[in-house]
This record gives structure tokens, sequence and C-alpha cells, in this order.
């Protein structure tokens, strides 16, 4: 089962967008082979920010910080979701954590050329706290919670494992 320490930005995403993807994630359950989508993500990623390396924080990995302490992740979306914003927030407690003073967030959406700046007010980082907390709520039940509607699944690698039962 995992820690406060282990909760990293992936696992606030899914809180977001979906308990039972946080779920089958967190407890190790791994589709047989990535989505599109994913994979797309990941291009998207390699030809976007090929001059920044990633910063490793343990359970978090993000793609870049600036010299002004701004936290830079690069998104294959179209626009902007919950998930990407709990994302970048809890970067910035992971990097608060460590005495690294980040002023917020940058998501860019090269698809949809948007950028949306989120600065880390003493709200956002209540929230943040509140996210690990809600994270390993979600973790710790015996079940995996139930599906959402379909139509919320697009792009979920979890897809097939979900929908062919
Ligand atoms: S396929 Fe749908 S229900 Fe299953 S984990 Fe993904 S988003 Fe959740």
């Amino acid at each position: 089962m995992i820690g406060p320490e282990d909760v990293g930005g992936v696992h606030v995403k899914y809180l977001y967008h979906c308990r039972r993807q946080l779920w089958l994630y967190a407890r190790g359950v791994r589709p047989e082979y990535l989505s599109a989508a994913v994979q797309l993500g990941e291009a998207v990623h390699e030809t976007s920010y090929t001059r920044n390396s990633p910063i490793d924080l343990g359970a978090a990995k993000l793609d870049h910080l600036d010299g002004a302490a701004w936290v830079h992740e690069v998104k294959s979306s179209a626009k902007p979701s919950p998930g990407d914003e709990a994302q970048v927030r809890h970067y910035c407690y992971r990097l608060h954590a460590v005495g690294v003073p980040a002023e917020g967030g940058v998501l860019r959406y090269p698809k949809t050329r948007r950028t949306r700046r989120l600065p880390y007010t003493e709200q956002a980082a209540a929230q943040a706290e509140a996210d690990i907390a809600e994270v390993l709520a979600v973790v710790a039940a015996p079940t995996s919670p139930p599906r959402q509607a379909r139509s919320a699944c697009r792009g979920c690698s979890y897809l097939d494992y979900c929908w062919n039962e």
C-alpha cells in the first residue's frame, strides 16, 4: 500500500479523472498495452521539450522548472482539465516540501496552442494536501470503485480492462 510520500502527480491526476483508474494504477494493475492516447502523450512530450530534462522528485516527475520557479508541463490533450491542474499543483507542493518556493504551474497544450498559468496560493497548497489524503483513501478501499460512464473513458489505458468483463 502506498503512503503519503509515494503519492505522485499521476495518482493525483487520476484522482480527478477516475477513482477506479487511480485504484487500479496504485494497486499495480497495468493494461497489456498502453493506449494510443498515452503513446501520443509521450510523443508530444518528447518533441516539445527536448531541451529540458525532467525533474525527479521521487514519486513526482515534472517536465521543467524555469528560472523564476514556475513548473512547466506540456499536455497532449486539447484543453485544460481539473486533473492537469491538480497534477501541477501537486508538483508545486512537493517542491515547497523540499525547500524550492515554486510560484505556480504553467500548463501548455501544443495541440491548441493554449497556455494556462496557475499561481500556487495558500488555498492551492491546502488543496494539494487534501488531494494526497484523498488519493490514500481511494487506494485503501478494499474493492475497486465503480466504472465511470463509458463516455468518460475515452483515451484511458484501462478501457479494455474495464469494458471487456
Ligand atoms: S476505462 Fe473508464 S472506468 Fe475504467 S479506469 Fe478508465 S476511465 Fe475509469
